[in-house]
């Protein structure tokens, strides 16, 4: 069993709104991209925001990005990218294997402390389901307690746009 980490990761709702839009406009494939924000001293994440990237391989059960697009938007968004999200189309409801792997290559062996976004399936075309806490899942591969699943906080929207959001509080 994978265990719960003390690290949370927080989701601004502008975030929640570009991985839903993207899991929703390529249902059928693997939609990826990369997480944009920072980490905090206690080693948290805060996604502000998301940019979706290529998946080379369109495929419904892997996702790879386009290595010049993720180059690319290193250098645009230089110190800013603190993960990964990746959808499952099929619905399936953990890390893969080809997941497990990748995140231990990059947490531990590179060094690199992305934390890593699961979209949980099936997704229909255009249906404005809102990003639901039961239907993603966070992981982080640390270094001596192995991969641990993340607390996932979704942030309400702002005041400023809950107009967006007639069933959101006030
Ligand atoms: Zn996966």
């Amino acid at each position: 069993m994978t265990k719960y980490a003390n690290t949370h990761i927080t989701i601004s709702s502008i975030t929640q709104k570009i991985l839903t839009l993207d899991v929703q406009q390529r249902p059928q494939i693997e939609a990826c991209g990369i997480l944009l924000g920072s980490i905090d001293s206690q080693g948290n994440w805060h996604a502000e925001q998301a940019q979706p990237l290529r998946n080379r391989y369109n495929s419904a059960v892997y996702f790879e990005f386009e290595p010049e697009e993720l180059l690319e938007a290193e250098l645009r968004y230089p110190g800013q990218i603190i993960g990964v999200y990746h959808s499952h189309p099929t619905g399936y409801a953990e890390a893969s294997s080809t997941d497990r792997e990748n995140m231990k290559r990059v947490n531990t062996e590179q060094d690199i402390p992305w934390v890593w976004l699961i979209l949980r399936g099936p997704f229909q075309q255009h249906a404005h389901q809102e990003l639901v806490a039961t239907a993603i899942m966070a992981y982080h591969h640390d270094a001596k307690q192995g991969l641990q699943k993340v607390h996932i906080l979704l942030e309400n929207p702002s005041n400023t746009d809950r107009a967006d959001s007639p069933l959101g509080e006030k």
